[in-house]
């Protein structure tokens, strides 16, 4: 193909969704974790960042997030065992201090779309303060 041709087809090619690009695209975790955007960060060390959510769906709602981007769990991968594996040990330090550890709480992290995942920065949501019902609506 000439060259001017090919330029043209790189040009035109509709972009992919950020979350499958090679490059991800940063969203305001990164931002928070630089502490570059406002947020009640509870926990940091050097690879996860722990602060409150934004809109709280219960009295205790804290993300807990890998300070590098991943944008879903489908991009997770063997070198992200450390990061994701504090996220838990935090997880569990924060809803002791926060003192529900023995009433018990919820973690969940959603993946894409049928997962309602809002952010394309992976995050374990830690959920907890009042009996929280079922784990899935039918
Ligand atoms: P998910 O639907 O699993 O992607 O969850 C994204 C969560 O991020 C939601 O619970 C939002 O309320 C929360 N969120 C979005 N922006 C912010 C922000 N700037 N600071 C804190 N929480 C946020």
């Amino acid at each position: 193909m000439p060259t001017a041709l090919w330029r043209i087809k790189l040009t035109i090619m509709p972009l992919k969704p950020n979350k499958e690009n090679d490059m991800a695209t940063e969203t305001v975790f990164s931002k928070i974790i630089r502490r570059e955007a406002q947020a009640d960060i509870l926990y940091q060390d050097e690879l996860v960042t722990a602060f409150r959510d934004i809109r709280p769906r219960a009295p205790v709602h804290i993300l807990l997030v890998p300070n590098q981007l991943i944008p879903t769990v489908n991009d997770v991968e063997p070198k992200h065992e450390a990061a994701l594996g504090r996220l838990f040990t935090v997880a569990r330090k924060l809803a002791a201090e926060h003192g529900i550890a023995d009433k018990g709480y919820r973690l969940i992290m959603n993946c894409n779309a049928h997962g309602g995942q809002e952010v394309y920065h992976i995050h374990l949501h830690l959920v907890g303060g009042r009996a929280l019902g079922p784990m899935l609506s039918r």
